[in-house]
């Protein structure tokens, strides 16, 4: 019989890598935490139309990404592609939006149909932050902030740039948008293939074609930025500012369009050039349309979203994770003979009930070599509970990695233990 594999595109995340994921997601955490933004979490799977309705019927996600499938009752379903539409629809649902703020956070799978490869697959997960009801630049400049922290404390913002841009408003967008169709369509034999068919469904998208020819073609093409309108040049100029102020330096890049269609004034992606073709770990933007085209009231909204398995990706390529977040326990407890086991849970147990933050793990089933057997575990400490000369009762064996640290007596060892963890 064929063995059952994974599905193509969506990866196990082993033992041996949870460790930088969890250490990640730690670090993300804290980071929100100390902005005082608050965590949602929402259903993966949603309404079809959810989707179509915001992220728009003409976008790459929503023409051939989507999982969609009908449900047991016929109703058209789909598997999350994207946080920001799903926490829309539940902050309308709940009242979350309407005359109040919010800082939102989530986490979790999203699922694209995509063609897979290194930092691009069908369940990729990530870790977005969504803000409703602040209309003006402050927001958009906390949110930067917030992730260049991130990055910070992380230990890869020497590897990353910010690239920042403004759509403008509907409107001006409107106007951009015709200029450029106008420019392209007297140079449509000149477009590839992808672009060709874009120019009647979403022009903008062709500014970020990969094309070198359609690339050379855009450079004299009318540039967003002529476009803007007063108020969104005004709002672009005080995050600017903001930032200057902040010393967070940046890249304002005209071509910068983002896929989703419901962005509006800024938008931004932080890039790095140390994954190849898939290198912008963070994207995200203003979406003050939003809300109302999904039927709510009016609110302005601006966020972002990390892409997980590409920042877990770039830790492993920086090697900035520490050791220590590496490993899953700290220190080995294993009997050296028979009829011991009882002693060995017993004092696993105590070092848990008084050694705050230490990791035990206890040898289970065999003794056979157990000291290379525990030598192999990589741990920091490891224990060997054994008997001494008759006299001396039971005896406990603290080493550390290459040195015996100390012999004592078993009911002295969760104290010897203390002494060591503590420096
Ligand atoms: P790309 O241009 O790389 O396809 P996108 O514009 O489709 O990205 P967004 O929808 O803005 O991406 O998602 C935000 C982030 O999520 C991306 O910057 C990326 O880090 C991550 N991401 C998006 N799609 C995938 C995927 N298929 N696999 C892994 N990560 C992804
Ligand atoms: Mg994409």
């Amino acid at each position: 019989m064929s063995k059952i594999k994974a599905i193509r595109g969506m990866n196990d995340i082993l033992p041996s890598q949870t460790p930088v994921w969890q250490y990640l997601e730690k670090q993300v955490k804290e980071t929100l935490a100390s902005y005082g933004y608050d965590e949602i979490r929402t259903p993966v799977v949603e309404q079809t139309d959810l989707f179509k309705r915001s992220i728009g019927e003409v976008t790459d996600i929503v023409e051939k990404e989507m999982y969609t499938f009908l449900d047991r009752n016929e109703e058209s379903l789909t598997l999350r592609p994207e946080g920001t539409a799903s926490c829309v629809r539940a902050g309308e649902e709940h009242g979350l939006l309407f005359n109040q703020t919010q800082r939102l956070w989530y986490q979790g799978p999203m699922f694209r149909y995509e063609k897979p490869q290194k930092g691009r697959y069908r369940q990729f997960h990530q870790i977005g932050v969504e803000t409703f009801g602040m209309a003006s630049a402050d927001i958009d400049a906390e949110l930067i902030m917030l992730s260049a922290r991130l990055w910070r404390k992380l230990g890869i913002l020497d590897a990353v740039t910010l690239q920042l841009n403004s759509l403008g408003s509907l409107e001006s967008r409107q106007a951009y948008k015709q200029a450029l169709v106008e420019y392209l369509a007297e140079r449509e034999d000149q477009l590839d293939e992808d672009s060709k068919r874009r120019l009647g469904t979403n022009p903008l998208r062709i500014l970020d074609s990969k094309v070198e020819s359609t690339q050379r073609l855009l450079e004299d093409a009318p540039v967003l930025t002529e476009y803007l309108d007063d108020e969104s040049r005004q709002h672009f100029q005080t995050l600017t500012d903001l930032l200057d102020q902040a010393g967070i330096s940046y890249e304002i890049n005209p071509k910068l369009v983002r896929g989703l269609d419901y962005y509006c004034k800024t938008v931004f992606e932080w890039v790095t050039d140390k994954l190849g073709a898939q290198g912008t770990v963070c994207a995200g933007g203003r979406y003050d349309g939003l809300v109302q085209q999904l039927g709510g009231r009016a609110t302005p909204a601006v966020g972002f979203a990390m892409g997980v398995e590409r920042l877990v990706l770039l830790l492993e390529t920086l090697d900035v994770v520490p050791a220590a977040e590496r490993a899953s326990f700290d220190l080995y407890l294993a009997a050296e003979q028979k009829g011991l086991q009882g002693e060995v849970m017993a004092i696993a147990e105590a070092m848990r009930d008084q050694i705050s933050g230490l990791r035990v793990r206890t040898h289970c089933a065999g003794l056979k070599n157990i000291n290379s057997k525990a030598r192999q575990t990589g741990a920091r400490y490891i224990v060997l509970i054994g008997r001494g000369d008759d006299s001396e009762g039971l005896v406990a064996k603290l080493w550390g990695e290459d040195e015996l640290i100390a012999t004592v007596p078993l009911n002295e060892i969760v104290n010897t233990v203390t002494k060591h963890w503590a420096v």
